[in-house]
């Protein structure tokens, strides 16, 4: 397996030599292009001469053609082949019937093939403007022809078609192939080598930050950060996102290991108890009714310890997002009503007084068995912190986008001190925790009581006054078209 450093290398000396490739061929065509041009402007020029010389002969007055009786093709007199024949290049005469009646001696030096390619060619040339190349096979030459119309006039020439070597406009000139074979390879070369080592003291960086990662997340040194040295400065950003990463995880273990301790200290109690009592009952000692008592209160102890089983269940399924939920449309009257006849049973017990004085028609969609379990868990709460002769109040309001549950009672209240610790898990007044002993809550209720609501679309907030009482409400979205009137 390669590393990504040696692979980055490669993929980048290679986007290199691609860039360089197609760069080279594009100044090669562009540089073809301008030397085509050259040569076409050199050969129109020769063949401008060439009608210059024919021309000048025939306005003169002087014999254009030698016509001879035996001659099939007419033939231009000695003066003007001599004045032609001074003229450099490839040049070809031809009348209007296209027979050629001047060669340049360059032409006359073609072998017989090469020959046929040029009459071939000539055919085709253009009338003007465009230059026609083509390559003289037996001498290996490219060559490049223009045409030049002698406009019918003088007598019955037609045209004229010269032509230059153009073989070196398709070469790559030495001093290109200089730069293409050495100084280009080696300039690759040398930010191939750059990048090598540009990217080892890159991954010189991250292997240190891994390194130190590790040793953090080890699990025992999340206090830890890391620090922004001189060999990681490139990677601030990092640094800090994987820092801000350590400080959630380090709340988070806290909060679990916080939570783990409790949980087991909420269990050792009911199991001690649990244990004294089932030891009493198998004491040989006991009386039958004896026994029956310590098994009773072992049964309660259970009872106990399911209910914190469950509490702890429906937390952790919180806490994984699986929300049991069954949702349907429920009308919240009844059940308040349901809710309201439980809570007077619970007060007349405690002393309390409990009040239902309004309730609203109003349907949300939601989970029945969780929204009672929502709304028992505060109405127990406020039966449960207010003393003997205090009162507890129900109320459901309508309003135009949600639905309100509300409990207020004239109990113990929350201290400012306390109060923003209400919500979380296991927590409890110490005043309370002592004045309940073990019989009290576990301090779980209140936080399955936000994660009801929450999961329902709604809230749970509360205000309170220590010695004054509390008053806890729910807002729920109404379901759609839930609002009676
Ligand atoms: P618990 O099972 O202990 O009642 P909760 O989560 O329901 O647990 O409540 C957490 C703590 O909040 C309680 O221990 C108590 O200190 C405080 N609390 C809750 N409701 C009330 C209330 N109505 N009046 C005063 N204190 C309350």
């Amino acid at each position: 397996m390669l590393s990504t450093r040696v692979k980055l290398t490669v993929a980048f000396v290679a986007g290199l030599i691609a860039v360089t490739i197609t760069l080279f061929l594009a100044l090669l065509a562009a540089r073809n292009d301008a030397v085509y041009h050259d040569i076409a402007q050199y050969a129109a020029a020769q063949g401008d001469l060439a009608a210059r010389v024919i021309t000048d002969a025939a306005q003169s007055g002087q014999n254009v053609f030698v016509t001879s009786d035996t001659a099939l093709i007419p033939a231009l007199s000695s003066k003007v082949v001599a004045r032609l024949q001074a003229l450099p290049g490839y040049l070809v005469v031809v009348d209007t019937a296209g027979r050629v009646v001047y060669s340049s001696n360059d032409v006359k030096r073609l072998q017989g093939s090469d020959m046929a390619t040029l009459r071939a060619q000539l055919a085709d040339l253009p009338k003007s403007g465009e230059a026609l190349i083509f390559t003289l096979d037996s001498l290996q030459e490219k060559v490049l022809f223009v045409s030049h119309s002698l406009g019918g006039n003088p007598g019955s020439l037609s045209r004229i078609a010269s032509g230059a070597a153009a073989t070196s406009a398709s070469t790559i000139p030495p001093e290109y192939m200089f730069d293409a074979l050495l100084i280009v390879p080696l300039i690759i070369g040398a930010a191939g080598v750059g990048a090598f080592l540009f990217l080892g003291r890159t991954q010189r960086q991250l292997n240190e930050i891994t390194t130190e990662m590790a040793a953090i997340t080890d699990g025992r040194s999340l206090h830890r950060r890391l620090a922004l040295s001189e060999e990681t400065t490139d990677f601030e950003d990092l640094l800090t996102t994987l820092n801000a990463m350590i400080s959630r995880l380090e709340t988070s273990f806290a909060g679990l290991r916080r939570f783990t301790a409790d949980a087991s200290h909420e269990l050792k109690t009911p199991l001690a108890v649990l244990r004294a009592d089932v030891e009493r009952a198998m004491m040989e000692s006991a009386s039958p009714n004896e026994r029956m008592v310590a098994l009773e209160e072992a049964l309660q102890e259970v009872r106990r310890m399911t209910d914190l089983v469950e509490s702890l269940l429906t937390l952790a399924r919180a806490d994984e997002g699986r929300f049991d939920l069954h949702r349907e449309p429920v009308e919240l009257q009844p059940l308040v009503q349901e809710v309201y006849e439980t809570a007077q049973i619970l007060g007349e017990a405690q002393g309390v007084t409990v009040n239902l004085p309004f309730t609203a028609d109003v349907v949300v969609m939601g989970d029945r068995t969780r929204l009672r379990q929502l709304f028992l868990n505060l109405v127990t709460n406020a039966i449960k912190y207010t003393p003997a002769g205090g009162k507890v109040e129900l109320g459901v309001g309508r309003h135009p986008d949600n639905v309100t549950f509300a409990v207020r009672d004239t109990g113990i209240g929350i201290s400012a001190a306390d109060f923003p610790h209400i919500f979380e898990r296991f927590w409890r007044a110490d005043r309370v925790r002592s004045r309940m002993s073990e019989r009290g809550g576990f301090g779980l209720g209140l936080a399955i009581s936000q994660w009801i609501a929450q999961a329902h679309g709604g809230t749970l907030t509360a205000s309170s006054r220590l010695g004054r009482g509390s008053l806890f409400t729910v807002t729920l979205p109404l379901a759609e078209g839930g609002q009676r009137s």
